[in-house]
């Protein structure tokens, strides 16, 4: 695997157009059974999908937070396509949080505004939409939340499990290995971390002034999650076959026991 070399100060890879990428993903998604909600948060359209209604685990997944970050949003186009689900599985994704940025091809919004710094103080209209959203839906077992960087050496995830539920981050740090390089730096994006490519961040939200997506839902919805950042600095395909197979990882340990017992006829 070759590394690109042309991240320098910011995101310089390749682009996709988010638009088309978001269209296919919600023609994909109709296709298989989703139900889509559109949401306007002051004129910009999100979308949300929704397969659920059996007794099952119920697992939430986002991407497009970061309009920079394309990979995540094509992990999570490979992923609805696909369709390779567990059993049992009740599903609440939002592929696209930041659809200004993303057409963009910036972190922020057209406004300027982080929004996974956001989920604090409430600036922005679409993390406002996004919350009121949110709050219509039960809880999730566990959240996925797919992100890039583009200054890591390669994947690496965050772990968000205060109650000490059965992880899958090393099984994920393996599992990427064989198909992306994994960030085994003892520092990534300022944090130690705990094993190579795991970093388990500090969960007060007193000692965070502005609060990402992640901790909004540890708070709120789901305490167990996990975020994935890819490496853009690696071709595309290496990190979106990276996110798809973290992804795959973490659904694939679901405790069987809580699959069958949406399964019994
Ligand atoms: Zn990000």
């Amino acid at each position: 695997m070759q590394r690109n070399r042309i991240n320098q100060g910011g995101y310089h890879g390749e682009r996709i157009d988010c638009a088309a990428v978001l269209a296919e993903m919600c023609r994909m998604a109709a296709w298989h059974g989703f139900a889509r909600e559109a949401v306007s948060a002051n004129g910009v359209e999100l979308a949300f999908f929704q397969r659920s209604g059996r007794p099952g685990i119920n697992i939430y997944l986002s991407a497009g937070i970061h309009g920079d970050e394309p990979a995540a949003m094509l992990a999570m186009a490979a992923l609805i396509d696909r369709d390779r689900w567990p059993m049992g599985v009740n599903l609440w994704i939002c592929p696209c949080l930041n659809p200004t940025g993303s057409a963009r091809s910036t972190r922020d919004n057209a406004a300027g505004i982080d929004q996974n710094r956001d989920y604090r103080h409430l600036k922005s209209p679409e993390v406002r939409a996004h919350i009121d959203w949110l709050e219509r839906q039960p809880r999730f077992d566990l959240h996925i939340c797919l992100h890039e960087d583009w200054e890591s050496d390669g994947f690496y995830l965050y772990e968000v499990n205060p109650d000490g539920a059965p992880s899958a981050a090393e099984a994920v740090i393996e599992a990427v290995r064989e198909v992306c390089p994994i960030d085994s730096g003892a520092l990534i994006d300022g944090r130690e971390s705990a094993l190579p490519g795991i970093i388990r961040p500090s969960l007060d939200p007193a000692t965070r002034p502005e609060w990402p997506e992640a901790l909004w839902m540890l708070q709120n919805k789901s305490r167990h999650g996990y975020t994935l950042e890819g490496p853009s600095d690696w071709p595309m395909p290496v990190r979106v076959n990276g996110m798809v197979r973290a992804v795959e990882v973490i659904l694939a340990r679901i405790p069987p026991v809580v699959l069958n017992a949406g399964q019994r006829p």
